[in-house]
């Protein structure tokens, strides 16, 4: 059987599969089996930071399989507590639990504010509230935190106790602040998964005043847009805001899984032994390759991505076919006259791959993209839609 034949026969049918088997690559450039090249405006989904098989990554992955590769959590290990302190020096947060993906940092997360607001206010403070159109994970707490009634459908029931809101509508948010103990607010700065939209200013520094006017835990979900995606290191440092939890993970390790909890000074303590706990959270592997990743995030590349950002704003804003453009740094949306899938479909066509996030088509190039690979697959998409 060929390798789509086999995939389609043993793997369970959650993913709808591009027809198209990439076997190797180099930064932005991947290649598929016939040896097409393609140039990758996706990223694995915000994932491969720097690209695939980048050397810089790739020789501190390489040192750190030679050395161990797991030891579990029950001995230290020099990559994950380095990160651990990379990450609160450069947020100012104070302590860090690890584990492998995006649902799981939104877990830990929900349990930290769980406890801190039972500890704090009473076993009935626990309403985690979340934005409509909002994506946190796919397990069943998660799927719950999740502002999208169709994710839901036939996996009832949820875990209780999540109420969604209108994004960017504060009276609501205060309303219901007033009649329910709300543990935490979660939020993503800018909704992926539901389109490319990014919060107002207004409102995330709403939202952070009303939490700690009230102590509730304000937490944002940077498992898409952290890690310099929007041209900050985190999204909230665009919003002048402190939030008390941070969840990250997709790019944080350029490739390996790898979920990231930052807690603030009000639950940095919330945890004790027992409370919470991974298998292979803090992989020593994984740790060194997201310490290779946060090292290079510096203000120069951040400067960078916030240029390659204009730049893709300029070239997309009014052209033929493109309705509008969204996102913040190197997360955008285009909203396009003719179906985003159809626009994805003939971009992978004349090599360049894109996503889709609801009915736009979703750009989330390496952070280091060379200007001319950025440049050629700008025009190829600006001339798909325009036809
Ligand atoms: C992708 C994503 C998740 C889920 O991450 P997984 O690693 O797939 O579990 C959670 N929140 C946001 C904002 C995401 O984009």
């Amino acid at each position: 059987m060929s390798i789509k034949e086999l995939d389609t026969t043993y793997i369970a049918h959650t993913y709808k599969r591009f027809p198209l088997e990439i076997v190797s690559g180099k930064g932005s450039l991947v290649y598929d089996e016939a040896g097409k090249e393609y140039i990758d405006l996706g990223s694995g989904i915000a994932v491969t930071s720097f690209g695939v098989a980048d050397d810089v990554w790739q020789q501190a992955v390489i040192e750190q399989i030679g050395k161990v590769q797991h030891m579990s959590n029950l001995y230290y290990t020099a990559p994950c507590a380095k990160l651990a302190e990379m990450l609160c020096r450069k947020t100012g947060m104070k302590k860090v639990f690890f584990s492998n993906s995006g649902a799981e940092s939104n877990e830990c997360a929900i349990k930290a504010a769980r406890k801190y607001a039972a500890e704090t206010h009473g076993p009935d403070c626990s309403t985690i509230v979340t934005l409509k159109n909002s994506f946190h994970g796919r397990t069943l707490t998660t799927l719950a935190a999740t502002g999208q009634e169709h994710y839901h459908e036939l996996f009832q029931p949820l875990t209780p106790g999540f109420v969604h809101v209108t994004a960017g509508d504060l009276d609501e948010l205060k309303a219901l602040a007033d009649t329910t103990n709300i543990a935490g607010i979660l939020i993503e700065c800018v909704q992926g998964e539901g389109g490319v939209v990014p919060l107002s200013k207004d409102y995330v520094q709403g939202v952070a005043a009303l939490c700690k006017e009230k102590d509730i835990l304000f937490m944002v979900d940077e498992v898409q847009t952290g890690n310099g995606r929007t041209g900050q290191l985190y999204a909230y440092m665009n919003y002048g805001v402190q939030p008390d939890i941070v969840s990250t993970a997709k790019g944080l390790a350029g490739g390996l899984p790898l979920g990231a909890t930052l807690l603030g000074d009000k639950v940095q303590n919330v945890f004790g032994y027992g409370d919470h706990g991974s298998t292979f959270g803090g992989n020593p592997v994984s740790c060194a390759a997201a310490l290779s990743v946060l090292s290079r995030i510096d203000d120069a590349l951040l400067a960078e991505v916030r240029e390659k950002s204009a730049y893709l704003f300029d070239t997309f804003q009014g052209a033929p076919g493109i309705e509008s453009v969204s996102g913040l740094g190197l997360m955008i949306g285009l909203k396009t006259k003719k179906p985003a899938g159809e626009i994805v479909a003939a971009c992978m066509e004349k090599g360049v791959l894109c996503l889709t996030a609801k009915d736009k088509v979703r750009l989330l190039p390496a952070l280091n993209i060379p200007m001319d690979l950025l440049r050629k697959a700008a025009e190829i998409i600006k001339a798909v839609c325009a036809a």
